[in-house]
């Protein structure tokens, strides 16, 4: 990807006519809306349709056993990625690689935010795809999850003071100077009680709606589409984001899903629940699972219900639809109990399905796209590759999807980044990070290295996907070397083309692993 020539211009475009030929009425080359949805922690294999004849080939494991019919019609009607993935699979840090198209260490998000964290917070002067969508003459709205900045004492209704008193204090509000372009707002920071959600509206008022979180977005998300009340400018495309929280955790009660889509679990037992070989069901989360998978169906449920809305509008025609998460869920296998922030396919594969009618072509496609990509390419999508910024460290793929002949260069790897926290002061506040692992996937292999807090080799992970889809059987790297020094490279490359710290730091130089310079 290294010598491909993207045209951009640079920043800020305040002054610059809109592109788009929007900024009066409704015409017919208005530009494509955009509706981006992505459920947390919601993992590639949760979809039902890939246990079906037309997409079983695609991949090497099976469908978990789960009801997604609106998730499976959509597919049907789009392009649907078998090999994408969440570059550093953890809550915040994916939202700010995806808002700004960056790697972490760019854009500031290195960890997941709380308030003992406080160097882990979106840049404000980072571009963000809603900035640069504002500027081209969309009006963006933003529901649900936030969580990409860190708690600041700036309660709307209470002021000097954190949105939460709990400590350590993970909840925040976000004022209208740091949310990058969203004209329209409905979000909150982190809050995983699914049947009792809140939100700051743009005004800054909070609501209490006491029901299922999906179902609220979906009815605030429907409102959007509908703009009965004046939510958004008509005269102009829209980019609307949906950041529903569950099918992350709690998975303990009926007070974490809905009865009736528990009911179409209930009575599975672990044989049929847990279809991966390498699941361990004796684990205390193992009966997680049907809560897990109510919640799946309940994301379908609703955005079944979203779609259908956006249909009965008029507006499917001219919309694209992506429907993706921040990272998956182990639930059970590997032996882990943490569901994220892990190389394994669980944790690091995730959902991309992209509907562009009349644009796009539906098919399954087996490119690898990553998080950082995912910015530029949605921009490319719309029309708007000249407004990429040069910021962006991620590559527009939307040729792939388009196929309209215009030269692009499809990802021959992806990356993969672990950080944990660095250095914590007497008072507990981290400062910096500690890059515990990095690795790299190919259209075969998964390979990672981590390293112990002193920079010595901790382990080496290194997977035949073809052979081993479940990535059960760790390769002895060492009776590999040939396979292990060409991945060592693939993930060097991946590293300079990031300039991460890794690169910086000649981590892999330093641990002895044969690395050309
Ligand atoms: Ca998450």
């Amino acid at each position: 990807m290294g010598n491909r020539k993207i045209p951009r211009i640079a920043y800020p475009l305040a002054g610059l006519a809109a592109v788009c030929g929007c900024s009066g009425d409704n015409s017919a080359v208005q530009a494509p809306n955009i509706l981006y949805v992505f459920p947390d922690q919601f993992r590639a294999s949760a979809l039902a349709f890939w246990n079906e004849p037309e997409y079983a080939g695609y991949v090497g494991w099976q469908a978990d056993p789960v009801h997604t019919p609106n998730l499976d019609r959509f597919a049907s009607e789009s392009v649907v990625l078998n090999s994408a993935v969440s570059t550093c699979p953890l809550s915040s840090p994916h939202r700010g690689i995806f808002l700004t198209g960056m790697y972490p260490e760019r854009n500031g998000v290195t960890l997941n935010c709380m308030n003992l964290r406080p160097e882990s917070t979106l840049n404000p002067e980072a571009i963000c795809i809603s900035d640069v969508l504002k500027e081209s003459g969309y009006f963006c709205g933003y529901i649900g999850k936030l969580h990409a900045e860190t708690p600041m004492k700036n309660d709307p209704a209470n002021p000097g003071h954190y949105v939460n008193g709990d400590h350590p204090v993970w909840d925040a509000y976000t004022p209208p100077e740091r949310r990058h372009g969203y004209d329209w707002w409905y979000s909150y920071g982190t809050h995983d009680v699914h049947k009792d959600p809140h939100y700051w509206d743009t005004d800054g008022v909070r609501h209490d709606p006491h029901e299922y979180s999906v179902r609220h977005e979906t009815d605030k998300a429907i409102e959007f589409l509908r703009n009965e009340n004046g939510e958004r400018d008509a005269g102009k495309p829209f980019f609307l984001t949906v950041a529903y929280n569950p099918p992350h955790s709690p998975y303990r009660s009926m007070e974490d899903c809905m009865e009736e889509d528990y009911a179409l679990y209930a009575d599975m037992d672990y044989d049929e629940l847990y279809v991966r070989p390498n699941a361990d069901t004796t684990l205390s989360k193992a009966p997680s699972i049907r809560y897990y998978f109510a919640n799946v169906t309940g994301v379908d449920r609703e955005f079944g219900r979203l779609l259908a809305e956006l249909k009965r509008l008029g507006l499917d025609k001219n919309t694209i639809v992506v429907f993706t998460s921040d990272h998956g869920e182990t639930m059970c296998s590997h032996g882990t109990l943490d569901p994220k922030n892990s190389i394994w396919a669980e944790s690091y594969s995730v959902p991309f399905i992209i509907r562009y009618p009349g644009k796009i072509r539906h098919r399954v496609d087996n490119t690898m796209l990553s998080t950082p990509d995912i910015m530029p390419t949605l921009l490319g999508l719309a029309g708007l590759e000249d407004r990429i910024p040069a910021s962006v460290e991620g590559h527009d793929l939307s040729p792939v999807f388009l196929e309209d002949g215009r030269a692009c260069q499809k990802p021959e790897s992806t990356l993969y980044i672990r950080n944990l926290d660095g250095e914590k002061d007497s008072n507990g506040i981290v400062h910096g990070i500690f890059p515990q692992a990095r690795g790299v996937q190919t259209d075969r292999y998964t390979m990672e290295i981590s390293v112990n807090r002193d920079f010595s080799l901790r382990s080496v992970l290194l997977y035949d996907n073809e052979a081993d889809p479940y990535q059960m059987n760790n390769i002895p790297y060492k009776d590999h070397p040939e396979l292990f020094s060409a991945l060592c490279e693939a993930l060097a490359s991946k590293l300079q083309e990031a300039d991460d710290i890794w690169h910086r730091d000649r981590i892999m130089q330093r641990l002895g692993l044969a690395v050309k310079p």
